[in-house]
């Protein structure tokens, strides 16, 4: 699984970025990682979902909403 190094801050638009070493042996769902806005300074903790998530958070389909619009730009 990969992780955008960057997040668009939902609150100011800035770039957010990613603030958390990646692991080992890899992101794998329901770690937390962290954003850092280069803008407001906001940290963002982000939990690892997948489409089949039991636990959906406003994060979790922050990052998701990412993948689906980086999909969106390939055309
Ligand atoms: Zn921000």
């Amino acid at each position: 699984m990969n992780l955008p190094d960057t997040i668009v801050c939902v609150d100011c638009g800035q770039p957010a970025r990613l603030m958390t070493a990646e692991p080992e042996f890899g992101w794998e769902c329901g770690d937390i990682v962290a954003y850092r806005c280069t803008g407001c300074h906001d940290r963002w903790d982000v939990v690892i979902g997948d489409e089949d998530s039991d636990l959906p958070s406003e994060t979790s389909l922050m990052v998701r909403q990412w993948f689906l619009d980086r999909e969106d730009q390939k055309g």
